[in-house]
Formats: structure tokens, sequence, C-alpha cells
């Protein structure tokens, strides 16, 4: 599925001595299989951006479309098309069981029995959640961790065409962390999943995004290759960013060899360009 955004501008409380313009003239596009990071300070509009791309945010100016077809406010979304993971899933969760909440969507688009109950297994799976030993669980008894695995597999269980991840892994484990974007990417790499994530953390976007998009103060401040964006520490600083340890370890180790050690993005790389630089640990 294709999301086109054009000139989309979007205050919060018009009208009020309270508005705030979140969206100002943005336009993007989103291809079909695409994996899109998007990143920029807080406050910048990157939430609203996928809340509006995913068409429950209708914005004041612009328009949206979805395949070609511009969103109106009489438009009804198709269920299971578009997964959105909001920022905090676990105030999603409502039902009684993992098992029940989980299954929410793909109810909705009408599977039931065994197809069922398989949909809901592997969308836990999918994040990494021990299935038989979640499912007749309360949600509400799980662990903050835990919740954010069940909401994301609520959200991936109709098998959306366009994943919309507001920082799937905050507040996760590193392991853990892994783990989830190694699935995101294996969704992506096997089902040409459309995934759009928003990220604080760069070196979780250096592994993620092929492409990259900085929010800045409502607009679209740069947009382009991630392995090229990530790689410039200085720009990444002018919108408050912290490059990847890729590449803050490449800027020590140019200093260290006393020459330019070209920046990376990949950590088996990374650590072969230090071995050779340092030496082999002791007596190498
Ligand atoms: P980000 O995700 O980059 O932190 P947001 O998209 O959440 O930014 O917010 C953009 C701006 O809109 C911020 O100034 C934020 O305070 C404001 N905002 C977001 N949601 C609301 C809301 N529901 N009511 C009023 N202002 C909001």
């Amino acid at each position: 599925m294709r999301i086109e955004l054009n000139d989309i501008s979007l205050s919060f409380q018009p009208g009020t001595p309270f508005a705030v313009k979140a969206l100002d003239g943005v336009s993007l596009a989103v291809r079909p299989g695409e994996r899109l990071g998007i990143a920029g300070s807080t406050g910048s509009g990157k939430s609203t951006l996928l809340g509006v791309m995913a068409g429950i945010l209708r914005p004041a100016a612009g328009r949206v479309l979805h395949d070609g077809q511009a969103l109106s406010r009489k438009t009804r979304l198709r269920p299971g098309r578009i997964g959105l993971g909001l920022q905090s899933p676990e105030n999603c969760l409502f039902e009684k069981t993992v098992f029940d909440d989980v299954a929410f969507a793909p109810r909705r688009m009408g599977l039931e029995g065994e197809l069922l109950g398989r949909r809901v297994m592997w969308a836990l799976g999918c994040v990494g959640l021990d299935a038989a030993a979640y499912a007749s669980r309360e949600p509400f008894s799980l662990s903050v961790g835990e919740q954010r695995r069940v909401a994301l597999a609520g959200v991936i269980a109709p098998e959306p065409e366009v994943l919309l991840l507001d920082e799937p892994t905050a507040y996760l484990d590193p392991a853990t962390r892994r783990d989830l974007l190694g699935r995101l990417l294996a969704m992506n790499g096997e089902r040409g999943t459309t995934m759009v994530v928003v990220g604080h953390d760069m070196d979780e976007l250096a592994v993620f995004a092929e492409r990259l998009v900085i929010m800045d103060d409502g607009r679209v401040a740069i947009d382009g290759p991630a392995d090229k964006l990530l790689k410039d520490e200085a720009l990444l600083e002018r919108y408050g960013l912290e490059a990847p340890g890729t590449v803050a370890l490449c800027r020590l180790l140019s200093s260290c060899a006393g020459r330019e050690v070209a920046a990376v993005l990949d950590e088996e790389e990374a650590a072969n360009l230090l071995q050779g630089i340092i030496g082999r640990g002791p007596g190498g």
C-alpha cells in the first residue's frame, strides 16, 4: 500500500489560546515494502505524522492518499490494512485474556476457530512471547514490557500491509529490543510489510531503516537514505540526535589512527576496524 501526504498541516486545539501547530506543510510518500525510520526531537510532530498516515487524525489542510485514493472525513478505513502501534500500547489492552486482546482485530475481519487460534499464536510468536504460556493470562497481570509486546502482537495479528509503530522498543530490555527488531525485519523481508517506525535510538534505526526522515518543528527537515544520513554526526547533532555508536567509534578511531576512518554502521565492520587499528589484544 502506498501512503502519500500532500502539504499536510494540522493544529491541536485550533482557534484557542492553546493552539499548537503539530504539522506544518508536510509532504511525504511511503512506498510499498519500504522501511522508513522517523526521528526528531520530542514535540517535532512524529506521532502526529503517524496518526495522519494511518488516517485516524484528519488534517486541517492538505491531502492524505491511500493507494491513490484521497481520504475524506467520510472515508471508512478498511480494518486490518494498516496497523498503528501507539506510544503507550498497554493502554489499548482491554480484554480479559491475552488471547482475546490479540484476537480482537482478526475477529473483526471474520477469522474464527482454528484459523483465529493459529493467527493469534503466530502474532504472539512474532513478538517473542511463548503463546502457550501467555494466551490465557490476564493482560494486567503482565509486566509493562510484556504488555507492550501483547499490544504489538494485537497490531500485527491482522497481518496489515503497513505497520506504523511509535517507538516499539521503548521500555524493552536490550536483548528483547534486538529480537523484536529482527522479527520486524523478517516480516518486511518475508511478507513485504511496509514499515514506518518512529525511534529515538539511532543504533536501532541503523539496523532497521533504509530511509530516514528527520522531523523538526512540524516539518520534514531531512529525508534521505538512512545509511548516508546516520553517518553524518554534525547533521544529526543539529537536530538533537545522537549518532549510532559505530559512527562515534569511527570518529575516535580516526583520532587514534591519525587518519580519517570512514564511518560504518555495521557493528561487525566496526569491530574489525577497531581490531585493525588497535591490534588484536594483548600480544596481538
Ligand atoms: P513527537 O511525537 O515528535 O514527540 P507529537 O506529534 O506528539 O510530537 O506532538 C507535536 C506537537 O503537538 C507537540 O507540541 C505536542 O505538544 C502537540 N500535541 C500532540 N498531541 C496533542 C494533543 N492531543 N493536544 C494538544 N497538543 C498536542
